[in-house]
């Protein structure tokens, strides 16, 4: 990037974050101008473009409230129903060709601010930047999507290798999700020695079929390079692995991905292996829309907040009340007031408030809840910055799955039916995502108990049975989950057996922190790590799933 065009864009962040409330009602204005007329909102607003009643009338809503409109331009309806064409399963979120650009100017925004952070960035060099694509998948109204089923495992297997090739011009390691890292780094444990074979010889692996990847791959590994071979053979064979991102890339300056939200999970196993390189989450953007960006990059990530760039979106917000003392935001205040009149514009947010986010874009959402809690941490110029709280009735996650209360809840009952004519009861069971090791995996805790006897003691438990009582859980749940089990970023499900007592254990644990007996609930995730080591320590039996999903 041009010294001259990070300038222009530095300016271009000052003039959107000073004119915010301007430049809001301006792109809403545009979004119903160029909207009104379309089935949705003419329902609401009979083709008239006004501000007020676009607030007045038109409902905030949820993915589930506007799938059936969704599934209609899925299944070929014109996109003027909302404007809009189709993504992906398993949300397909109405895009249009002016919402794909203000996406793509994400990564010059952050491009800019890290260059203005990090001085030392040369103009000159490179960035790892892990990506893959998901494969397309076909809807009636896209039959040119032809399936393209991209082998992961090649396309890591060679951007590893391209990068560790060019390794002295890498100035900067990452991947949009942090999780996504950290299964890279657990695939490089698999691979090194073949890595560096490659290199040695200057032949890329058989294995590797993919045309693409051996076509690019071809003007990156041009011959052998025995001396590149045996540097990096000398550093994955150090006994310990810490630090091992800077010894492999000597010239980055820091690793480039999110660690706030569920990522902060593995800030800990990045931070060890990162040597001392900043870790930096430059954005705050999802399948909807783009939010904003981290004008701060080298915080810590319990230190970051994202400042909403006006022009994105247009925002609202939904004021979230926060339960007594407890860190988690809870469900909207009923006060009376409907969630429409409650909304609030993106200036009038107050500091220190939670509020769940709620967008209005020109790919075709309107007033729509992403699902989002935030708190705000403050302003710069006149644009509120914001701290990601949590992911609504998310209760399990490793990668970009997202698994609810209800799911977990509804999975788990149905594989208990498989306990029933052994006699044996689920007394109480809880999770969590369990990313010590990578890919992560969901660990349940099951405390059973047997329906003919009063004593703690349980029958052996059948290996079978349980490793089917996995499954079922596995099947049961959605189709990301499923997505990312079939190519290896989320590891089988686990059933952790407890011994009897463990849940009142845990809840003796909780009170003797203020909560109070009659008003505990076991919770269904655990975060805390006390939390979950008690339950570990009254682990009985262990049992994983050995469903192949691909
Ligand atoms: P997706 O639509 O699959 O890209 O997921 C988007 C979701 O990921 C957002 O709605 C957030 O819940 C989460 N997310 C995205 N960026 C961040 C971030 N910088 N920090 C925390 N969570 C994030």
């Amino acid at each position: 990037m041009e010294k001259a065009f990070q300038e222009a864009i530095l300016r271009a962040i000052e003039e959107q974050t000073t004119n915010a409330h301007e430049i809001q009602q301006q792109l809403l204005e545009d979004i119903l101008k160029e909207n009104a007329e379309t089935e949705y909102l003419n329902k609401y607003l009979n083709g008239q473009i006004d501000k007020q009643l676009f607030k007045k009338n038109v409902p905030i809503v949820t993915y589930e409230d506007i799938k059936h409109y969704i599934d209609r331009i899925v299944n070929g309806e014109p996109s003027s129903l909302f404007t809009g064409t189709s993504g992906g399963q398993p949300k397909m979120i109405p895009s249009t060709d002016q919402a794909s650009e203000t996406r793509c100017s994400i990564p010059l925004f952050t491009e800019a601010v890290l260059r203005k952070h990090m001085d030392c960035l040369e103009y000159k060099g490179k960035v790892t930047y892990f990506l893959f694509a998901k494969p397309e998948l076909d809807t009636p109204s896209a039959p040119f999507g032809v399936i393209t089923c991209l082998d992961t495992k090649q396309s890591m297997y060679c951007q590893l290798l391209a990068s560790l090739l060019q390794r002295d011009e890498v100035l900067a390691v990452g991947a949009a999700f942090a999780s996504a890292l950290a299964s890279i780094i657990k695939f490089l444990q698999d691979y090194w020695k073949e890595i560096c074979s490659n290199i040695r010889t200057g032949h890329l692996s058989d294995w590797i079929t993919e045309p693409a990847c051996r076509d690019g791959m071809s003007s990156i590994l041009t011959g052998p390079n025995p001396e590149l071979a045996d540097l990096l053979e000398h550093i994955f064979g150090n006994q310990s692995w810490e630090g091992i991102l800077k010894k492999l890339w000597p010239v980055a300056k820091g690793v480039d991905v999110v660690v706030t939200g569920t990522m902060s999970q593995y800030f800990n196993l990045l931070d060890f292996y990162s040597g001392g390189l900043p870790i930096v989450s430059t954005s705050y953007t999802s399948s909807e829309a783009c939010f904003g960006i981290n004008l701060n990059p080298l915080n810590k990530p319990s230190e970051v907040s994202y400042t909403f760039l006006p022009a994105l979106a247009y925002f609202e917000f939904l004021p979230v009340d926060k339960d007594n003392g407890s860190e988690k935001a809870q469900k909207l205040q009923v006060t009376g007031v409907s969630k429409e009149e409650s909304a609030v514009d993106l200036v009038d947010v107050k500091v220190g408030r939670c509020y769940e986010v709620v967008v209005t874009t020109m790919g075709g959402l309107y007033r729509y809840r992403v699902g989002d809690i935030l708190k705000v941490t403050g302003f710069y110029n006149n644009s509120p910055q914001f701290e990601f709280v949590e992911r609504q009735n998310v209760v399990l996650s490793v990668d970009t799955d997202k698994t609810s209360e209800s799911d977990l809840l509804k999975a788990i009952m149905d594989a208990t039916r498989l306990l029933e004519p052994l006699g044996l009861l689920l007394t109480s069971y809880s999770s969590y995502a369990d990313t010590s090791c990578a890919p992560g995996r969901y660990a349940l805790f099951w405390e059973l108990k047997l329906k003919e006897s009063n004593t703690d003691d349980l029958p052996k438990l059948d290996p079978k049975i349980m490793e089917q009582c996995c499954a079922r859980v596995e099947e049961s749940l959605d189709f990301t989950y499923k997505f990312y089990r079939k190519i290896n970023l989320i590891a089988p499900l686990e059933i952790r057996v407890v011994k009897q007592g463990a849940f009142v254990a845990l809840m003796d644990f909780f009170v003797s922190r203020g909560a109070s007996i009659s008003q505990y609930k076991t919770p269904c995730c655990l975060k805390l790590q006390e939390a979950i080591e008690i339950l570990n320590s009254k682990v009985v039996g262990k049992f994983f799933s050995s469903k192949n999903f691909s």
